[in-house]
């Protein structure tokens, strides 16, 4: 993204960002837990101020948070590894990450509701109607939703397959104006960060979506829940019109800094006219 009309589209998106009114934030099991699997209450704490930077600047905010087969994992110390053993993690797990979200929100005197999905109640309308209308009474009501998929019921066919999938189809469904998906890595890089010491952070995607597919998949093998799904997430929602920023976590302040239009983490520039494709 180097001539002047993109570097203007750019700014462009990430003003955009800045002054959303909706926005879902995305949140991975590893910032949420440490290496041994346990809730890590200092990083809830953290996404909770870093979500209270949007809400205190009166934006309506929509939490997706994984970490609840991470967080039952903590607790069961599970044997098996079967499917069976997580869906029932899931439900261990999200019933601390619902507990310690309730408190860590106390703190700013704000209230947390649970909404538990399936692909079914995204793909059909009625059930979907339901969900929007609960959505928007709640931000009425100035509680913050926090969504997950409901692990313990969703068989393969009706799995949504992962956060990063679930969030981007949340945000199209309730007309976000931005979504932000929080990762343990900075963004989209030209190669993978955690064993490439040269890999640069792309900091905007737009125009340049194919070359930045081709970069993942030389460089990464990861498939469920990796940067390939957080990036094409980020993809959808930017081709229905809404910015999306794939950032790091533990950045400091990073709502704070999306907020304020700075350069944080991978912008995808909306697909409005601004895309040579
Ligand atoms: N629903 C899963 C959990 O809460 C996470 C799925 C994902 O990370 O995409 O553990």
């Amino acid at each position: 993204m180097s001539s002047e009309l993109e570097e203007a589209a750019v700014d462009e998106a990430r003003q955009l960002a800045a002054d959303a009114d909706r926005v879902i934030v995305k949140a991975g099991t590893n910032s949420l837990t440490d290496d041994e699997s346990n809730l890590d209450i200092e990083k809830l704490d953290k996404l909770v101020d870093d979500l209270e930077d949007l809400l205190s600047r009166d934006k309506e905010v929509i939490l997706v948070s994984s970490g609840a087969v991470g967080a039952g994992t903590g607790r069961i110390e599970p044997s098996s590894g079967t499917v069976e053993e997580s869906q029932a993690l899931s439900t261990v797990g999200q019933s601390l990450l619902m507990h310690r979200y309730t408190e860590s929100f106390d703190r700013y005197d704000r209230k947390v509701a649970q909404l538990l999905l399936t692909q079914h109640d995204l793909e059909n309308p009625e059930r979907f109607t339901n969900l929007r209308n609960t959505i928007e009474t709640l931000l009425d009501w100035g509680v913050v939703p926090i969504i997950n998929e409901n692990d313990a019921v969703a068989t393969e066919e009706i799995r949504i397959g992962d956060n990063d999938m679930l969030s981007s189809a949340a945000a199209i469904g309730v007309d976000a104006d931005l979504l932000v998906t929080l990762t343990d890595v900075g963004g989209v890089y030209t190669g993978n960060p955690k064993e490439d010491d040269d890999a640069e952070r792309i900091e905007a995607v737009g125009a340049n979506y194919d070359q930045v597919q081709d970069i993942i998949s030389e460089t990464t093998s990861e498939g469920f829940g990796g940067i390939q799904t957080k990036v094409e997430g980020a993809r959808d929602v930017s081709e229905h019109g809404i910015p999306a920023v794939i950032a790091k976590s533990t950045e400091p302040d990073v709502l704070e800094q999306i907020a304020t239009a700075k350069p944080v983490g991978t912008i995808f520039v909306p697909i409005n006219g601004v895309s040579d494709d």
